[in-house]
């Protein structure tokens, strides 16, 4: 990297952060309508931002929901293409009395910034623009052509992206495709993506007597919904931890010797994991440690469950009703509609006499595994090595980002999961935060990976 690129990026870092507060106290929170005028500022705003960079062509995009912003920075058509996508929308805030500082406003503690979206996702958002800015504002120019799609509703379930992305396949057309809306397994570690675990997400719905009933004149008599999912729920994993459900781990790869040394490798502290989810101790499926039950072994979790009476006090009473949200993280091979139909199959088999059980389909998302041994995989890591000062590592994610196959459909070229989240980092949750060291050392990286494209190809 050139002098002038590294001290302009030293120069610059103050206003860098001014510029990324300012981001990041704007509410743009997809799920809620209240907040639909701040999401379209909040995309005007970045139009603005990437063009004060220097990018020659932006554009804010309209969708019958949240709008798209698509920047181009077209140098030469020779050269390789990168498509940078990210999301400038975040999740809600609730519970707000457990932030510590204002969601929306940005506040530094401990070399920290605190805000909602501050690593998911307009911290790394804010990380490539910075990156392109200073190639463009040193006059060093661009080796690599970089278009930008950054949407507004990935909190949402990207609901215009397919169809957005496929009708602009020409403008976008792209050698290769980076996300940075991963993280990383330490804090100083940089970490690359090879694998994200797939969803399928389920509702089900027991009904039991037509209302709510006194369970003094007919607990006893009437079979209790709530009891009825509870003992459905319970049956869904066995005393090893494994799911029941018939046929579930047919397609699981199994995990090779290669992964499995790997993984042992990382320099990965279980307990440091632990105190992070606050649990009393790690648990899962019997015979694989917990990076592998992460990265290479589907989940299924209950996120959520309701029925009858849960205000102040007692009320006696026997409801009408029981409901749960229950998702399951799926690992290649798994095929999220053939899991949801398995799962509908299963749970219709266990339904208790005397209620009705119904089982609906939310949403769902493939798995996705990547090639490292890619040019483009080692571009990232030459570009990583020298602002983090070590090697990458390459991680699995326990979480989906069902996106991920579809850029590599639709465009026939990798994509770069370069991802600058910190472990730990609340992210969905209240008080989260991105390290400014690593925000700093990422839009080094991003700004070297132009380069080392430029010479290895995608
Ligand atoms: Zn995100």
């Amino acid at each position: 990297m050139s002098h002038n690129l590294s001290s302009y990026l030293d120069e610059n870092r103050d206003r860098f952060e001014t510029e990324l507060a300012e981001f990041l106290e704007i509410p743009s929170v997809s799920t809620e309508s209240r907040y639909t005028k701040d999401v379209e500022r909040c995309a005007k705003w970045l139009a603005e931002h990437i063009e004060s960079a220097g990018v020659s062509k932006v554009e804010v995009i309209p969708t019958a929901g949240k709008p798209f912003v698509v920047a181009e920075h077209v140098v030469n058509p020779d050269l390789p293409t990168l498509l940078v996508y990210g999301h400038y929308d975040v999740q809600p805030v609730d519970p707000e009395e457990l932030w510590d500082s204002p969601p929306f406003e940005a506040t530094v503690r401990d070399g920290k910034v605190f805000a909602r979206g501050s690593n998911d996702d307009k911290g790394q958002v804010h990380m490539h623009i910075k990156a392109l800015e200073a190639r463009l504002k040193t006059g060093l120019g661009m080796p690599v052509n970089v278009k930008l799609v950054i949407e507004g509703e990935e909190e949402i379930g990207s609901v215009h992206l397919e169809s957005f992305l496929r009708e602009n396949s020409q403008r976008l057309a792209c050698d290769a495709v980076v996300i940075s809306d991963t993280g990383m397994l330490g804090p100083d570690l940089p970490s690359i993506g090879i694998g994200l675990r797939g969803l399928a997400y389920m509702e089900i719905q027991v009904d039991g007597p037509s209302g709510d009933l006194h369970s003094g004149s007919y607990g006893g008599a009437v079979t209790n919904p709530a009891l009825a999912l509870a003992e459905i729920l319970a049956s869904l994993k066995d005393e090893n931890g494994s799911v029941t459900i018939p046929g579930f781990y047919d397609r699981v790869r199994e995990i090779t010797p290669e992964q499995h040394a790997a993984t042992e490798a990382l320099p990965f502290d279980e307990e440091d994991f632990r105190l992070e989810t606050g649990s009393v101790s790690l648990n899962g499926e019997t015979g694989f440690s917990t990076l592998e039950r992460l990265w290479y072994r589907p989940a299924l979790d209950v996120n959520g469950m309701i029925s009858g009476f849960t205000g102040e006090g007692a009320k006696t009473v026997l409801p009408a009703q029981a409901r749960a949200k229950v998702s399951m993280r799926l690992v290649a091979d798994q095929d999220p509609d053939e899991i949801a139909e398995l799962f509908e199959k299963h749970v219709m088999s266990l339904a208790p006499e005397g209620v009705r059980v119904h089982v609906k389909s939310l949403h769902g998302g493939w798995p996705w595994g990547a090639n490292p041994d890619s040019p483009l995989f080692d571009a990232a890591a030459a570009a990583l090595e020298k602002p983090f000062g070590r090697e990458p590592v390459y991680v699995g994610e326990g979480g989906s980002i069902p996106i991920v196959p579809l850029f590599e459909e639709i465009f026939e070229g990798p994509v770069l999961l370069l991802g600058f989240a910190p472990p730990g980092g609340n992210a969905h949750a209240p008080n989260e935060w991105m390290d400014l060291s690593v925000y700093h050392r990422g839009i080094e990286t991003i700004a070297r990976l132009y380069d080392e494209v430029a010479h290895k190809g995608v």
